[in-house]
């Protein structure tokens, strides 16, 4: 494989051992390449490899809804795994403490992990880093263009990653290659995991409705990929801001949880015998964009707060922090969808209902969030506290980048000049009329309570 996917977090002497996987963000068996460097690491040394998932009680906003579909999505890694003879155990805890102790305990020989530009996941390596002495790389299994590799700095939008990826592409959007051939040792550990012991450990918020409509796990993206693929790709293009229908691939829960490797779904499309112009729409989407929130949130470390806005955008908001707001809502008002506009309170009931606003609502969504509120600083914090506790898809590089981009200008750029937004781009009410039948959204989700 391509090694530019990998760097090392922390040198030290080789030593024998069991290579172990900490997998955290690529939670799938196929297509992923921390998993494969790991196992060609075993395969070269003849060593064991053990896979390990260290399970927090509490994850940065997550709810119960987030967890039920990551730990489904878990046991179908396991059982992929015992397929292949790899040993997978979930631990509980602090991954800083578990995760050395656990090296210690089977006298591992190395630790591998998976990429993630999380200020939080970057902590826990450090942690993990400091109390270990075997060598520890990351693979970055998530990017087609390794995010570290693509870009040494905060990319100002997608005009100017775009170029660099697209530079990079024929290098790394290859096929998957075979795993190194040659037996990967016996594991003399056997783990047993007590999946309802560890979660009755959970800290979350369980009054947030798990989603039986999204069904969780690889063999079910890999569905949802091949239906996208065959019947509703070539519509992308034009229907896919249209909230009413259904045009977007709905893949965002599985990629945020590694459950589909971005990387598959560019090949599927690829080889598609279709006009390239309906792909690219797609395509643009799923590694331009993508990526591009990844470069945010690994270059810019106030990714979900004010500091983290460009100079402009920063200055125009606070040259319009006093100006008069129409309506004003709390946190909590937004959260149970009581503001005067039934638009809005649809939008709002869709992410509390389906797990998932519509692409476009959730730009407009975020938008209002800034017309609204006391601040753009209160506005930041209502619109990323909100999408991580109730999208599936929150706490992910993509929704600090799209709350970025609403609130903040982030990967924009300054458009004419209007009370409370300045120069950041407006949204409205009759723009969202000429895009689609707003009754017909509002029918759907504007009565829905709070269940
Ligand atoms: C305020 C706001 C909050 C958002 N929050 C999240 C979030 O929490 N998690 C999340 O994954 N995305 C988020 N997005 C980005 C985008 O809206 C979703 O990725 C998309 O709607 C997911 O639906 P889909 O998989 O059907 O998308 P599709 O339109 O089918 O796109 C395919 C894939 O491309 C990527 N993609 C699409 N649009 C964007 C985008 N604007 N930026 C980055 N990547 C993109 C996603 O990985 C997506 O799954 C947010 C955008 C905004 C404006």
């Amino acid at each position: 494989m391509n090694l530019k996917r990998v760097r090392i977090l922390k040198k030290c002497n080789e030593k024998k051992g069991a290579i172990v996987y900490w997998m955290s963000r690529d939670q799938r068996v196929n297509d992923n390449w921390a998993l494969m460097f790991a196992q060609n690491l075993a395969v070269e040394r003849k060593q064991p490899l053990i896979v390990i998932f260290c399970l927090v009680p509490y994850f940065l906003n997550a709810a119960i809804r987030q967890y039920d579909f990551m730990l489904k999505g878990l046991k179908e890694v396991e059982h992929n795994l015992k397929k292949s003879n790899i040993p997978f155990l979930l631990l509980s805890g602090e991954p800083g403490r578990l995760i050395p102790e656990f090296i210690k305990d089977i006298d591992a020989g190395v630790l591998v992990t998976d990429f993630d530009p999380l200020r939080i996941k970057r902590k826990w390596k450090d942690n993990v880093g400091e109390n270990i002495n075997i060598p520890f790389y990351e693979v970055d299994a998530h990017n087609i263009v390794p995010c570290f590799y693509v870009s040494g700095k905060e990319e100002f939008g997608a005009y100017t990653i775009r170029p660099k990826i697209h530079r990079l592409l024929p290098e790394f959007l290859e096929e998957f290659p075979q795993i190194k051939k040659g037996k990967v040792q016996e594991c003399s550990f056997k783990f047993d995991n007590n999946w309802e012991s560890i979660e009755k450990k959970l800290k979350v918020d369980n009054s947030i409705p798990k989603i039986d409509t999204i069904k969780p796990g690889e063999k079910a993206a890999l569905d949802l990929l091949e239906d996208f693929l065959l019947s509703k790709i070539k519509y992308y293009d034009i229907d896919r801001n249209n909230p009413v229908k259904d045009s977007q691939s709905n893949l965002s829960p599985y990629f945020h949880f590694g459950q589909l490797s971005a990387q598959r779904a560019a090949l599927n499309v690829e080889r598609m015998d279709i006009p390239t112009g309906m792909k690219q729409g797609f395509l643009e989407e799923l590694i331009v964009r993508r990526e591009l929130s990844d470069n945010f949130c690994l270059y810019n470390p106030d990714y979900d707060n004010f500091n983290g806005f460009r100079l402009w955008a920063k200055k125009t908001l606070n040259e319009h922090r006093q100006d008069e707001r129409e309506f004003i809502y709390s946190k909590v008002e937004f959260e149970n969808a009581e503001t005067h506009e039934d638009l809005w309170n649809a939008a709002q009931n869709e992410l509390v209902i389906t797990g998932k606003i519509h692409g476009y609502m959730r730009m407009y969504w975020a938008k209002k969030i800034l017309e609204w509120s006391e601040t753009p600083e209160g506005a930041l914090e209502t619109a990323v506290y909100l999408n991580d506790k109730y999208q599936l898809d929150g706490c992910d590089p993509n929704g600090y980048a799209g709350c970025a981009w609403a609130i903040g200008g982030t990967h924009d750029r300054a458009w004419g000049e209007r009370p409370v937004f300045g120069k950041i781009r407006y949204m409205n009410r009759n723009g969202c009329k000429r895009k689609f039948d707003i009754n017909a959204y509002i029918e759907k989700f504007g009565n829905n309570k709070l269940p």
